[in-house]
C-alpha cells in the first residue's frame, strides 16, 4: 500500500483530485476555502499500485494559531506519514505566498514530492510553467476537474516510486504472521472443488473455529496450516460451500463467471482445479485468463488422478498441455492428486505457499540489471528502422505480482514478442514459477 498525501493550500483542487482518483464523489468540493469536509483515508488502486489516499482535508484546522502555523504543522505531519506527496498548485491563480511556504516545508522533508499544477485544462503544460520556480522538479500539468493529465500523473508517481526505491508493500511484510494467506479454489463445475475443500479440511485438520465466517455472499473458512517451520493462517474462499449454504438444490452446471471472478479477486493464490479426465477445456482456459489478468499467484490441481491409468505418461503430457494451453502461466506448479481418496493432497499446501512466495518475490536492482545485460546480449531487441533499441535500466517497482520497469529508447516500438521474451526469461532466471510477471517498457534515460 503506497501512502499518498495530496498537499496544497485551500482551493487548489485537492478534493477534486481525491474524488477523481477515488472514482466517485466522496469529498464535498466547495468553493469556500477551509470548509470542513468529512472524509477518511481511502484505499484505491491507481494503475498498478494499491494506494492509500490519506485524508489531508482540513489541515488548516490542525491546531490553534495562525492559519500559516496550522497549515505548516498539519502539512509536516501528513507529509511525514506519507510515502509520497502530491504537491498541488493552482495554475490559474498563479503562485501565492502560501504555496511558497508549503513548498519550503516539502523541500525540507525527506518524502518524495510530485509537483502538480492543476486547472490547466485547455492550456496543457503552458499553464504549469510558473510552478518550476518552486524548486520541486517538473510540474505535472493536470485538470482534476476534467480528468486531463492523469496518465502523466501516474507515470510521474511510478517513476518517483522507482527512483526513490519506495517499497509499496512494506506494510504487508511487517507482520505477515497475522495476515492470513488468501486462497481461492476455482474451476469449472464438477472438477472436484467441494470434494477438495472438504478433504483438505479433514486431512489437514486446519479448521480453527467451528464456524466459517459467513458474509453476505461468500463463505470464508479460516485455517492455520503449518509448514513445519511456521504457521500459516489461511483464509479460504469457499465458493462451493456458498452454493450449498444458499440451499440451491439443483447443481449449477453453468460456470458462474461472477462467482469465479469474485473468488479470484479475493485470493492471493488461486488454485485452479482441472479434471484429469477432461483437461484444459475452454472454461479452464477462461479461468486461467482471469487469474493471470488479475495478477494472482496460481497453482494448478489436476484432480481425479485415481481415474488415470498410466500416471507417468499422463503427467508428462498434461504438463506440456498446461504450458501450451496457458502460456501466460509459464512454469506454473501443477499438482496431480485425488480429492476423493486424498492421495497426494498433502502436496498442495506447500505449493500454494511457494507460489505465494514467488508472488512476493523481490529482485535486487543490481541482479536485475545483470540479468537485463545478459538477456539483451543473448538476444538483442530487433532493430527498428535500421536503428538498434537500447535497453538501459531495469527496476522492480512492485511485488504481488513482481512488476518490473525497463527504461529503454523508443519503448513504444519494441515488439510485444520481445516483451514476452523478457517476461519468460525473467521468470526462468529468478525462478518465479507460480506468479504472473509483469514487465513494462518505458521511454527514458
Ligand atoms: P481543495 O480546497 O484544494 O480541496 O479544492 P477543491 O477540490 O475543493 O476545489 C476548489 C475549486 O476549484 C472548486 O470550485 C473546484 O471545482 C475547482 N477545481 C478543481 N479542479 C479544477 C480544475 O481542474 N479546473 C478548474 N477550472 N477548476 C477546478
Ligand atoms: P465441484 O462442482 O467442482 O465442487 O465438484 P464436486 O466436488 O462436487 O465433484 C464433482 C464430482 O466429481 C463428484 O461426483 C465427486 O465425487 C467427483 N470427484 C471429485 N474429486 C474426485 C476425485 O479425485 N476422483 C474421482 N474419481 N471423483 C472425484
Amino acid at each position: 500500500m503506497l501512502k499518498l498525501a495530496i498537499i496544497g493550500r485551500p482551493n487548489v483542487g485537492k478534493s477534486t483530485l481525491f474524488n477523481r482518483l477515488a472514482g466517485r464523489k466522496l469529498a464535498i468540493v466547495d468553493d469556500q476555502p477551509g470548509v470542513t469536509r468529512d472524509r477518511r483515508d481511502l484505499d484505491i488502486t491507481f494503475g498498478d499500485f494499491d494506494v492509500r489516499l490519506m485524508d489531508t482535508a482540513g489541515l488548516e484546522d490542525a491546531a490553534d494559531g495562525s492559519l500559516q502555523a496550522r497549515m505548516r504543522e498539519g502539512t509536516e505531519k501528513a507529509v511525514a506519514d506519507a510515502d509520497i506527496a502530491f504537491f498541488m498548485v493552482d495554475a490559474r491563480s498563479g503562485l501565492t505566498a502560501q504555496d511558497r511556504n508549503l513548498a519550503e516545508i516539502l523541500r525540507a522533508s525527506p518524502t518524495p514530492v510530485v509537483l502538480v499544477a492543476n486547472k490547466t485544462e485547455g492550456r496543457g503544460e503552458e499553464g504549469a510553467y510558473e510552478a518550476y520556480e518552486l524548486g520541486l522538479g517538473d510540474p505535472i500539468a493536470i485538470s482534476a476537474e476534467h480528468g486531463e493529465g492523469m496518465a502523466d500523473l501516474y507515470q510521474a508517481m511510478a517513476e518517483t516510486v522507482e527512483r526513490h526505491g519506495i517499497d509499496p508493500d512494506k506494510d504487508e511484510e511487517e507482520d505477515p504472521e497475522f495476515k492470513p494467506l488468501r486462497v481461492a479454489i476455482v474451476g469449472r463445475p464438477n472438477a472436484g472443488k467441494s470434494t477438495l475443500i472438504n478433504k483438505l479440511l479433514q486431512e489437514e485438520r486446519m479448521l480453527t473455529g467451528p464456524e466459517a465466517g459467513i458474509t453476505r455472499d461468500s463463505i470464508e473458512v479460516d485455517w492455520v496450516w503449518s509448514d513445519g517451520e511456521r504457521d500459516w493462517p489461511v483464509a479460504l474462499w469457499d465458493t462451493a460451500g456458498m452454493r450449498k449454504k444458499a440451499k440451491v438444490q439443483e447443481k449449477l452446471e453453468k460456470l458462474s463467471v461472477g462467482d469465479t471472478l469474485r473468488a479470484v479477486r479475493f485470493s492471493e493464490v488461486a488454485v485452479l482445479v482441472i479434471d484429469a479426465t477432461q483437461p484444459f477445456e475452454k472454461q479452464d482456459l477462461q479461468i486461467a485468463d482471469f487469474i493471470a489478468e488479475e495478477g494472482r499467484a496460481a497453482v494448478i490441481v489436476v484432480n481425479k488422478w485415481d481415474l488415470v491409468e498410466d500416471t507417468d505418461l499422463a503427467a508428462k503430457e498434461l504438463r506440456l498441455d498446461a504450458l501450451r494451453a496457458m502460456p501466460q502461466f509459464g512454469g506454473v506448479r501443477v499438482v496431480f492428486l485425488s480429492a476423493l481418496t486424498g492421495r497426494y493432497i498433502d502436496k498442495l499446501m506447500p505449493m500454494i505457499v511457494e507460489a505465494y512466495r514467488d508472488w512476493n518475490a523481490k529482485v535486487k536492482t543490481a541482479e536485475l540489471n545483470r540479468w537485463l545485460e545478459g538477456v539483451v546480449a543473448h538476444h538483442p531487441p530487433p532493430a527498428v528502422g535500421g536503428r538498434r533499441i537500447k535497453m538501459r535500466y531495469a527496476a522492480q517497482i512492485k511485488t504481488r505480482p513482481p512488476t518490473v520497469v525497463i527504461k529503454c529508447q523508443r519503448a513504444a516500438e519494441v515488439p510485444e514478442s520481445y516483451r514476452r521474451y523478457l517476461v519468460n526469461s525473467m521468470r526462468e532466471s529468478f525462478e518465479l514459477e507460480g506468479t504472473p510477471v509483469r514487465v513494462f517498457l518505458r521511454a527514458g534515460e
